[in-house]
């Protein structure tokens, strides 16, 4: 695993004349060592996907649908391997590897299915009106153009494979940017989609360094940008370019409502168990793990050492274990800004419940009550394994909790109400609510996105495939 991995630019193997590392959170060894393509490479790279535009995009859904199912396929073959590069670069177990692998298995799954029956089509007839006698009009779905899709760290295959999948499925050449910290994952996927016959200039995997990046961002050949990652980098770029077509995806502090009807020893159970797996998944680092809990006073009690059991329950160490729960945070500078923010609420009269250590890039999952309104924890995202647990008189106040905050991404409502189930889905300024579980629920298939800063857009197959594309209409006269 130490060679050096080289990019794919225009469909095609390359090296550049610099090169980066890739270490192991866990235990800093060398996982790879990554080719940077040049600027004149990179130039070449986005005039060939200007170059296939029309070619792409006049390829039979069959042909692109073909080649997804090749790398759904594959991925199944090789996920074991996959899942463990995954784990080596971004320190996340391998168990929740595994499952990221799965994931990606279905989203090129899904978006061959959908580039079979995609084609925004409809006809509308335009004789209702005296003018449009004798007239129709036909709408069809064509590519905005070269999509840049840039990822994130912490889903390193699956959030790749988010921006890839869906821009083959309409037939959009697209240049991908995986994160600096974890590009392994989003080179293999070149390897893979390189075994089809997607025309070349079709697709690239460069990993741009983030200073070189604005130039890309800036590119006018590259029209539609797709961007998951902090709203602090994510804001910035669409207000650089804010004539182009940007979907963020961004952070958020999912929280998770425990109603006064949830009440059963078997409720409590399932939600703290939840609520405990769902906060320390991936290290907390996942833009949907919870981080708030908002407990009604008539259940709190019961359920805050059912949280503390579960939560000191997750088995924290080395991420190529099996048994292994929490892996080490993507690097030991992670770790330090989540003690310095636990440190903070603690001084500030929040009670550790549990947790509260850090052992080089490995944060304990740790459990805080009683945290002020003004600490950085209770205003931002921890991205880290962290709860706050917060006690309410009612389902009013405990809405009003999910919704004071600067994100909204999704919020999980265990309730077995149906009606409150209905009024939490008016009440809350989120993406998605999830009911009878925490936020952290997401399928691949699913308009997935924020509310406020948490993003702009949605993904989910389906909805990346409208959001590269637009209606373009045809009016038949003389019918
Ligand atoms: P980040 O914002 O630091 O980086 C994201 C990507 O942007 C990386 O590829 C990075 O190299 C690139 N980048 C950095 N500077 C850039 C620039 N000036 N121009 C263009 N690209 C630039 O985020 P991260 O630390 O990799 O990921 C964590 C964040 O992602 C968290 O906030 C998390 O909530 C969010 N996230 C959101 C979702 C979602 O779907 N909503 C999913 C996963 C992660």
């Amino acid at each position: 695993m130490t060679s050096t991995h080289a990019f794919w630019l225009a469909g095609r193997q390359a090296t550049g004349e610099d090169t980066f590392d890739v270490t192991s959170p866990w235990d800093g060894r060398l996982v790879g060592t990554v080719a940077v393509p040049t600027e004149d490479q990179v130039e070449e790279a986005v005039a060939a996907a200007h170059a296939v535009l029309d070619e792409f995009a006049a390829t039979p859904a069959h042909v692109r649908a073909a080649a997804l199912d090749h790398v759904s396929r594959r991925l199944v073959e090789r996920t074991e391997e996959i899942a463990r590069l995954i784990s080596a670069e971004n320190g996340k177990p391998l168990k929740w590897a595994r499952g990221e692998v799965g994931r990606a298995v279905s989203v090129f799954r899904f978006a061959a299915e959908e580039a079979r029956r995609f084609n925004g089509g409809d006809a509308q007839r335009l004789d209702t009106d005296a003018g449009g006698a004798g007239r129709l009009a036909l709408t069809r779905r064509f590519p905005r153009g070269v999509v840049l899709g840039i990822a994130p760290f912490n889903f390193p295959l699956n959030l790749c494979a988010h921006k890839i999948a869906p821009a083959i499925a309409v037939g959009a050449p697209i240049i991908l940017k995986p994160a600096p910290a974890t590009p392994l994952s989003g080179l293999l996927l070149g390897e893979l989609l390189a075994e089809t016959d997607l025309p070349a200039g079709a697709w690239s995997v460069l990993p741009v360094p983030n200073d070189r990046m604005p130039a890309l961002v800036q590119d006018e050949r590259l029209p539609v940008i797709s961007f998951t990652g902090s709203d602090k980098v994510g804001f910035a770029i669409m207000d650089s370019v804010p004539r182009k077509h940007c979907t963020l995806e961004l952070g958020g502090n999912g929280a998770a409502v425990v109603l006064a009807d949830y009440a059963s020893e078997q409720d409590l159970d399932w939600a703290a168990t939840r609520i405990a797996t769902f906060s320390n998944y991936q290290g907390g680092q996942s833009c949907i793990s919870v981080q708030r809990v908002i407990a009604d006073a008539s259940v709190y009690e019961r359920l805050v050492p059912k949280v503390i059991a579960a939560v000191e329950a997750q088995v924290t160490g080395d991420p190529g274990d099996d048994a292994t729960d929490v892996g080490p945070l993507v690097s030991e500078d992670a770790a330090k800004r989540v003690e310095s923010w636990v440190d903070e609420a603690v001084r500030a009269g929040a009670q550790l419940l549990t947790g509260g250590k850090r052992d080089g890039a490995t944060y304990a999952p740790t459990v805080l009550s009683e945290v002020p309104a003004d600490v950085t924890i209770s205003c931002e995202e921890v991205f880290g394994p962290v709860l706050t647990l917060r006690r309410v008189e009612s389902e009013t106040e405990a809405f009003e909790k999910v919704n004071d905050s600067k994100y909204g991404l999704q919020a999980g409502v265990f309730t077995h109400d149906l009606q409150a189930a209905f009024r939490a889905h008016r009440a809350l300024e989120v993406g998605g609510v999830i009911i009878g579980d925490v936020p952290s629920y997401r399928a691949d298939q699913m308009p997935y996105g924020g509310a406020k800063q948490s993003g702009v857009g949605r993904e989910g197959v389906r909805f990346a495939m409208d959001d590269y594309t637009y209606e373009r209409v045809m009016v038949l006269t003389g019918l």
